[in-house]
Order: structure tokens, then C-alpha cells, then sequence
């Protein structure tokens, strides 16, 4: 038998639905596998409600309730990375179109049946500055598709809409929501998925769980249907330590906002980004520590040196050169001075993103070595 590790991973599709994927993910390992889990659950980017304005709320649910239920209505957000910004990414002051979704909602009850308030009731409405806007439409907004920022179904008549609240005779809800670009890290709001999990080693035998039985083991754990495509182990079968898991059979289900096709593409594409990062920011990192460790630590360093493990966040946005920029010109060659205090720092060219050094030159760096060691205060 070939070693997994020669194999190419590949991808077998057994069923696509509207709104779950199920496939078999083979000759990658556990930890790969599990990754892909978490970033399709977590870290795709979608739209959902965060802000919400009320204004009439005459029923029995209190305003709060209403927000928290409205918040978790999927919204139509395909090809969300691009058609819409970030809220803290944008130039305006208060919300726009390129950054958000304004939905409204007016609803009273003049018979004497209780009647549903859903999501079908939930209007998009053009943002109040897009008169403005018109003369520059911007790149995101021809990337929408015509009902992004909808909520899931509304345009279905097959589709049952999310209720929100009941409400009798003469009571009234009138809210106005705004609908922004967020990750389900944030909040669990902005996922894209219902549920996503995935099955190996139906047999169990890795050992990686023991199970608890009272008289019979396989009668008290029957093997689901993914143990069809594997091995059936024999009785006396020596447990292989040295095995590894390699073949993984995955279960992908969207709550309407994005498709399947879509999470498990975008899934991919986003876990090859932040690893792509990673390496960007240890390969900086590398050149630099390399460069400190060329040189003799002066008293009182290592607390600072310590700083310099990992970027705070995302990669550092200077090329691994002049690690050391030399003179005393007290400024960082580096991005976001926000996160600094820079009374009088000594000259670093090339701090990736290291964090904050919070006392400059008064920090641990008085040691006459200094001068001799390239320090430069
Ligand atoms: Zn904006």
C-alpha cells in the first residue's frame, strides 16, 4: 500500500443540496481537517443585523428580546468578502451603503387573530446618503447580487420565514435595523453555518475515544453508515500505533446565507490566507530575531526581547530589511503609531507589529553596553 503522505489530498462529493454539502475529504490529516472545520464555521465573512432602531414596540416581547431574535435572521450574503466593507474599514462617519444594509419594519395588527411578524416582513431600503452616492457607485456595490442583504427565503414561496414575534389587535412594531459585514468569531450571528462536523475512523481503530459498554460493544455501539466505505477490522487484529487518520467524511450545512459551494470554496481560500500570513510573518520575524541574536543582550533585555515572539495581528507590513535602522531619530519604521508611546525611543527599523514598547528609551536599556551592542539610545 502506498504512504498516505505520497497521495495527493482529493475530494468526493456523495450529496449537494440546497443547503448542505456532504463529502469525503481523504489524504490530508486531523489537523488539517479540523482547521477547514473551524474556519468555515468561523471566519468566513457574512451579513447579518447589529444595529436596531426602535420606534414603535407596543407588544409583548421587550425591545431587547426583538434585537437579540432579529440579529440571528440569515440574510442573503453571497460573495460578502467583496461586495460589502467592513463598518471600521470604511470612510464614513455613521454607516453608508458600501458598508451596510438598512432593513425596516412596520407591522400593526387590525383583526382579531393573532398575526406573525417574520422576516418576511423585513423591507430593504436604499441608505438615506445614497442620493450622494450615486456619481460613484463604487466596486462593491456591482459585486451584490440582486437580492444580497435579503433575508434568507423571503423571495421563496416553498421557504418558511423566520418568526420574530406575535402580536394581537392593536399592537404595533416599527423598527429600522442596519445590517453590517461581520465573522462568526465576533459573534455567532455572522456564521454561515448550522453545523459543520466531521467523522473519521468509524471502527475506532485509532483508539482515539474508548467507549462504555456494559455487556457487548459493537451491539451497544452500532458503526454509522461511513464505516461502509472503510475496512472492517478483524477480531484479532493488532492495534497499529503508528496509524494516523487520513480519511475524513464531512458534513456542511449553510443556514441559506452563503452556499455550500461557496463556504467550502471560500473556507479553502481563507485557510490558505492566514497560513500564507503566518509564513509571511515568521519569515520577517526570522530576519530580525536573527539579527538580535547576532548581538549580545544588554541588561534587562529579555523582557522586551520576549515582545518580539509574533506579530499582534495580521502580517507586518515592512520587508524583513534593516532590522536595524541605526540613529537616534526616535521613530519606528512601522505602521500603526497608535498602539506606541514614543517619548524617545531608540531607532528600530523594522518592529513587525511587535506590540507596544510601552517606555522607550527608559525601559531596561541603560546598560553602557549599549552603545557597543548597535542599541543606539
Ligand atoms: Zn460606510
Amino acid at each position: 500500500m502506498q504512504a498516505p503522505e505520497e497521495l495527493e489530498p482529493t475530494v468526493r462529493i456523495r450529496e449537494l443540496a440546497k443547503d448542505k454539502v456532504n463529502f469525503v475529504l481523504e489524504n490530508v490529516d486531523l489537523a488539517f481537517a479540523n482547521s477547514f472545520r473551524r474556519v468555515m464555521m468561523a471566519d468566513l465573512p457574512t451579513v447579518a443585523i447589529d444595529m436596531v432602531e426602535i420606534e414603535v414596540n407596543t407588544t409583548v416581547l421587550p425591545d431587547e428580546f426583538i434585537a437579540h431574535r432579529l440579529g440571528q435572521i440569515p440574510l442573503l450574503s453571497s460573495n460578502c468578502d467583496e461586495a460589502i466593507r467592513y463598518t471600521r474599514d470604511c470612510t464614513c462617519l455613521a454607516g453608508c451603503s458600501f458598508c451596510s444594509i438598512t432593513l425596516v419594519l412596520h407591522v400593526s395588527c387590525n383583526d382579531d387573530n393573532t398575526m406573525n411578524v417574520t422576516s418576511n416582513h423585513l423591507e430593504v431600503t436604499p441608505h438615506p446618503e445614497d442620493q450622494e452616492q450615486q456619481a460613484d457607485p463604487g466596486e462593491e456595490l456591482s459585486k451584490r447580487g440582486e437580492y444580497f442583504g435579503h433575508p434568507v427565503g423571503k423571495n421563496d414561496p416553498n421557504a418558511s420565514p423566520v418568526l420574530i414575534c406575535k402580536i394581537r389587535k392593536g399592537q404595533e412594531l416599527k423598527i429600522r435595523c442596519t445590517a453590517k459585514k461581520g465573522i462568526a468569531k465576533e459573534h455567532a450571528k455572522w456564521s454561515p453555518c448550522s453545523a459543520v462536523a466531521f467523522e473519521y475512523d468509524p471502527y475506532n481503530k485509532l483508539r482515539h475515544t474508548s467507549y462504555w459498554f456494559e455487556t457487548d460493544i459493537k451491539a451497544e455501539w452500532p458503526v454509522g453508515d461511513n464505516a461502509k466505505e472503510e475496512e472492517v477490522p478483524r477480531d484479532d487484529e493488532p492495534f497499529d500505533y503508528t496509524a494516523k487518520p487520513n480519511k475524513f467524511y464531512f458534513e456542511v450545512e449553510t443556514d441559506g446565507s452563503l452556499s455550500p459551494q461557496e463556504v467550502v470554496m471560500k473556507g479553502l481560500a481563507e485557510l490558505q490566507t492566514k497560513l500564507a500570513n503566518l509564513i509571511y510573518g515568521l519569515k520577517t520575524q526570522t530576519q530580525a530575531e536573527i539579527d538580535i541574536m547576532n548581538e549580545p543582550q544588554p541588561n534587562g533585555a529579555g523582557a522586551e526581547t520576549g515582545a518580539w515572539g509574533m506579530p499582534a495581528s495580521g502580517p507586518p507590513a515592512v520587508p524583513p530589511t534593516s532590522a536595524w535602522s541605526g540613529g537616534a531619530s526616535s521613530q519606528w519604521g512601522n505602521t500603526s503609531p497608535g498602539q506606541r508611546s514614543t517619548s524617545n525611543p531608540p531607532g528600530w527599523g523594522a518592529s513587525p507589529n511587535a506590540g507596544s514598547w510601552s517606555s522607550g528609551a527608559t525601559a531596561g536599556w541603560s546598560s553602557p553596553g549599549q552603545q557597543s551592542n548597535g542599541w543606539n539610545v
